[in-house]
């Protein structure tokens, strides 16, 4: 097999400096339409950079009282926005859709400078971002519930579908003004109103958002208050007046708000961690396999919860999978998002986490497993790591069941079918897998026996908004995009006439 060196890498960087500053948002919390000082000043939280490890801006830590007068303003809203029509409701968030693209160029400069990802991802982003909102806007329009009918003697039964109130919503870093996408718009779509707590690493492409949208849509139904998960999430998970608290983030912080939302009954939705494994079949199209492994491991620097992170690759393939994917691996272009667009993956997004994924790189060195491509970080400023591919990796390895979250791709090797499935299925998580395999029967059995929210076949981390996304397991519960977000963020009631005599 061949290895390639890790010279092989270099980060490339940016001439001069981002344009990032002319078109910076306010930094106060977002509350009842417009942008607020915070309840206690000077407080703040620097915003980096994480490819020039430059402070970007500060935010506002929020306290306990900003997150209360935000829900107050939400409380408000809600009972004008949830008595509104579908129809009136789709206006908004096509109005929201219409707002991004007119200023889509300004997201991708932010998103960029604030995660370090390249400008083709950023873009894509920000198209999916897009098409979210258009999605919901027609769904909302077309969701129905059951029929009503008479089930008891002289009585009809009506279904109502009513929103649940005012939802609380937790974003994570990864993918900042999507994942806020995927939560505004179902949720403003079946009538609720929100208070958003950004990530503290990446709140500027939400705070720009409710920028642009202020005075356009109506006041209170959209409050952002940034700060720390511990104060300000801590807050949205017991507050007694939000109804429901969805968060995208990792399984502790999952369960954290879990934990709290219970002494108040609050409803919840969890979209948290995953490993997903791309299980190889021996007549799989190998070097479409390894194609598709360079592409959804490495997307977005391999930060993403449905990362193709985990190869199970059949034994009697397994030297032959391995070479193209090291080809594939060795040719990515790493670099900073102003570096020009031949780059392809960015940084990671903090120095904690960068200090993370270099103890996991770390102790495969020392559980002696072979690193065929990376390995290490890259010199230099920023957090830039090498894209890795480490193989000879043993059943149960600790590197190939915890989430990582970085440019690394494990390699595994299985003699049977049924052994792939299982060790397929021995992970904590359940949000996604993909398999590889020409065979027709096997394209539907395996995906069958997967415990995985999402299974692909010979794909990997191909997303619509007409379909579900969300995790089993330590995953989470709750889906993200299509009809069943609709459903997540609603609520039934039924309501029983008696027209007897
Ligand atoms: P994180 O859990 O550290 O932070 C996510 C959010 O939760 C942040 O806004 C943070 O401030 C907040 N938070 C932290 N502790 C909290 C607490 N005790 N109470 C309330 N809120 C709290 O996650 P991250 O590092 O920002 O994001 C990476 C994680 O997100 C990974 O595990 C990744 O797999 C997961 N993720 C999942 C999906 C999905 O769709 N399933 C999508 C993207 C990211």
């Amino acid at each position: 097999m061949t290895t390639i060196q890790s010279e092989t890498f270099t980060v490339h960087r940016a001439e001069g400096t981002s344009n990032v500053s002319a078109i910076l948002p306010p930094t106060g919390h977002f509350i009842n339409g417009s942008f607020v000082p915070a309840t206690v000043s000077g407080n703040l939280i620097d915003v980096v950079n994480p490819a020039t490890e430059e402070i970007i801006t500060s935010v506002q830590a929020g306290t306990a009282a900003d997150v209360d007068a935000a829900v107050a303003a939400a409380v408000e809203a809600q009972k004008t926005w949830g008595a509104t029509t579908p129809k009136e409701r789709a206006d908004v968030l096509n109005l929201i859709a219409n707002i991004i693209e007119d200023n889509r160029a300004a997201f991708e400069v932010i998103e960029s400078a604030n995660t370090g990802k390249p400008r083709a991802v950023a873009e894509d982003d920000v198209t999916s971002t897009i098409d979210t909102f258009r999605f919901m806007a027609g769904a909302s329009r077309t969701l129905t519930s059951m029929a009503g009918g008479d089930y008891a003697t002289d009585h009809t039964s009506v279904i109502l579908r009513e929103p649940v109130g005012v939802v609380g919503v937790i974003t994570p870093w990864n993918y900042p003004l999507l994942m806020a996408a995927w939560k505004i718009a179902p949720i403003l779509a079946a009538g609720n109103s929100i208070v958003m707590k950004p990530s503290e690493q990446t709140p500027l492409s939400t705070l720009k958002l409710v920028e642009l949208l202020a005075g356009r849509i109506p006041d209170g139904i959209l409050n952002v208050v940034t700060g720390q998960g511990r104060t300000v999430g801590q807050r949205l998970s017991e507050h007694p007046d939000i109804a429901l608290v969805a968060l995208t983030g990792s399984v502790v912080s999952g369960q954290a708000v879990a934990k709290t939302a219970a002494r108040s009954v609050k409803r919840v939705h969890l979209e948290l961690g995953g490993k997903a494994p791309v299980v190889v079949f021996p007549d799989a199209d190998l070097q479409a396999a390894a194609a598709g492994v360079r592409n959804a491991g490495y997307w977005n620097a391999g930060q993403d919860c449905g990362a193709a992170c985990r190869v199970l690759v059949h034994e009697s393939v397994a030297e032959e999978f391995t070479q193209y994917l090291a080809e594939e691996v060795g040719s990515l272009v790493v670099g900073a998002p102003d570096a020009g667009e031949a780059v392809e993956m960015g940084p990671m997004i903090s120095r904690p986490h960068f200090e993370r994924v270099k103890e996991a790189l770390a102790e495969a060195r020392s559980a002696g497993l072979t690193i065929a491509v990376g390995g290490s970080a890259l010199e230099g400023t920023g957090f830039f790591i090498e894209p890795t591919v480490i193989t000879g990796v043993p059943a149960g390895a600790p590197i190939a069941t915890h989430e990582i979250f970085g440019p690394v791709v494990t390699v595994e090797t299985f003699s049977t079918t049924e052994e792939a499935v299982r060790r397929a299925n021995e992970s904590p998580y359940g949000l996604s897998a993909s398999v590889w395999t020409r065979d027709s029967s096997l394209s539907l059995r395996v995906p069958k026996q997967l415990d995985f929210g999402t299974v692909w076949v010979n794909a990997h981390l191909v997303l619509a908004n007409e379909v579900p996304w969300g995790g089993f397991k330590g995953s989470g519960y709750g889906r993200d995009l299509s009809l069943y977000a609709l459903d997540d963020y609603s609520r039934t009631k039924h309501v029983m006439i008696n027209h007897g005599a």
